[in-house]
């Protein structure tokens, strides 16, 4: 495998005592302009050297007919600043497409979606006092969210998850730099590896081999649906957990809830060339342009974009003073203020701006630059030093009974290579039949076997679909292929 060359600092970094940097803030919907607002100003008050480069995205720009969300202004500003802080955007229901953030996650190939939880003072919460203070690092391109996606039959939908062994790797290096960085020793990888041998085994397979070269952090694996369980009972156990993409999504989530909600939680997006800072929450539109919407979510983002860049100073000074402020709960805006007491975004933004220079009794983490890998560019592949066809898989839309079908698929085969090895519907044997008795829908995978497995079967393939076609409806085939002498392909369920 092509592996990273070599390391570099954040593309973006810059030590303490640079010239300022340029950075792309897009506000946003809702109550965006009035968070950006907010740490623009809070930022400025700690003496961050910041030039932001002001850019749109979001309802405006569907609303002026632009698909994406994103004019090309913005992407060109990103891809000239390569740091971003954003504010919510909405996903318009009934025009646009597609949603803007996806959009600027994919564009710019952040791949790596870090979400900080960490228990904050004066938010009261049923685990309050069990001092959670974990990273939740999740992959952020691959998985199910490829968005690609087939009706099989009119009844039957289907979802592809394909992850890849250097969308694995990335994250998990990024993962493993950032738990350096962050002075964090524990890092655990969560999977379904024990049900997705190939997609989730994979990423298992990838944490396994490079967690050696990390000897400095204890590395484990737990499986996801456990992962969520311990997060529950014993969160404080956590220190940095890398997952994959859905898994990622869900237990983000579930774990801002262990420490107030998505409304104080704060997230970076990492890519090669950019990163983007943003609060976890959306526009709530019912308080937009209200002066009521808190914006501790973003500003504990810009915290995390400021120690990007370098400036781990400011970061701290700006940490520091929100922290001192929910510690003292005086001026704190209504949703997490106590009953009577809230006051509006201008009143709270100016209470951290006085508490700036005071120190909190949480010490700020030792953070230091985080150094991730360079990916050589072009097309990455992997060489097998062996490749043998063993047969297909054929998907077919039928409303036969198996044993019909499978009379019908027989009739097929004969005069090709290819005998028919089992039938399977929604990944149960059905044939040749055991003891189980599956609901049976109109979508059948048929397994072929080859007589003579080969390095390629080109001829005896077209052969053999030209006799399904016939008679039957195919949706797609898959190889079934051994890779350096592995299999390539599972099992159903029941089959020997
Ligand atoms: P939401 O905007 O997060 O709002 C849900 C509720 O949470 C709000 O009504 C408000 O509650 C509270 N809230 C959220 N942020 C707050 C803040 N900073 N200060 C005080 N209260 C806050 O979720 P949503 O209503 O599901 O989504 C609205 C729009 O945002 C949708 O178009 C969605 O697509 C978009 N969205 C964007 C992003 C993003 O850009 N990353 C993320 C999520 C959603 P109260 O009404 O009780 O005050």
């Amino acid at each position: 495998m092509d592996a990273p060359t070599s390391a570099q600092t954040s593309p973006t970094g810059r030590m303490s005592g640079s010239p300022s940097t340029i950075v792309t803030a897009i506000s946003g919907d809702g109550i965006g302009p009035e968070v950006m607002r907010a740490v623009k100003r809070v930022l400025a008050a700690a003496g961050a050297r910041i030039d932001w480069e002001d850019a749109e995205a979001g309802a405006a720009i569907f609303k002026r007919g632009i698909a994406s969300g994103c004019p090309q202004d913005t992407l060109d500003s990103i891809a000239r600043t390569g740091v971003v802080l954003k504010g919510p955007l909405e996903t318009p229901v009934g025009y646009g497409e597609k949603s803007a953030n996806v959009t600027l996650r994919k564009f710019f190939e952040l791949y790596g979606n870090i979400r900080p939880v960490r228990e904050l003072p004066g938010i009261r919460t049923p685990f309050s006092g069990r001092g959670i203070d974990l990273v939740i690092v999740r992959e952020n391109v691959e998985d199910l969210y490829t968005g690609i996606e087939h009706m099989q039959s009119a009844g039957a939908a289907q979802c592809l998850k394909l992850i890849t062994e250097p969308g694995c790797e990335r994250i998990i290096r990024l993962a493993f730099a950032l738990t350096q960085a962050e002075s964090r020793h524990k890092l655990a990888c969560a999977t379904k590896a024990n049900i997705m041998k190939m997609t989730e085994g994979m990423m298992k397979r990838v944490f396994e081999r490079v967690a050696p070269e990390y000897s400095d952090i204890q590395a484990s694996h737990i499986i996801i649906d456990n992962c969520a369980h311990q997060l529950v009972i014993a969160p404080e156990q956590f220190d940095v957990i890398v997952t994959t993409n859905m898994n990622g999504d869900i237990i983000s989530d579930l774990a801002a809830g262990l420490v107030g909600g998505l409304g104080v939680a704060p997230s970076s997006n990492i890519g090669d060339s950019a990163a983007m800072f943003e609060a976890v929450h959306g526009s709530a539109p019912q308080i937009a342009g209200r002066d009521l919407a808190n914006p501790t979510a973003l500003l504990l983002s810009s915290v995390m974009m400021l120690r990007h860049i370098g400036d781990f100073a400011v970061a701290e000074a700006v940490e520091q003073a929100l922290l001192v402020t929910l510690e003292e709960g005086r001026n704190l805006t209504g949703d997490i203020a106590a009953r009577g007491t809230g006051v509006g975004t201008t009143a709270y933004t100016d209470q951290v701006i006085a508490n700036l220079g005071r120190v909190s009794s949480q010490p700020s983490r030792q953070y230091h630059p985080l150094t991730l890998p360079v990916w050589p560019k072009g097309v990455w592949h992997h060489e097998s030093d062996s490749r043998i066809m063993m047969g297909l898989d054929v998907f077919i839309e039928s409303d036969h009974d198996p044993e019909q079908l499978a009379a019908s698929l027989q009739a097929a085969t004969e005069g090709t290579d290819f005998t028919l090895k089992m039938i399977e519907n929604r990944g149960v044997q059905v044939w040749p039949a055991n003891t189980g008795r599956p609901f049976l829908v109109d979508l059948f995978r048929c397994r072929f076997l080859l007589g003579t497995p080969s390095e390629g079967a080109p001829r005896e393939i077209a052969h053999l679909m030209e006799r399904l076609t016939a008679e039957h409806h195919w949706m797609h085939v898959e190889k079934l292929q051994r890779f350096d002498g592995l299999d390539g392909y599972t099992r159903a369920q029941g089959e020997n």
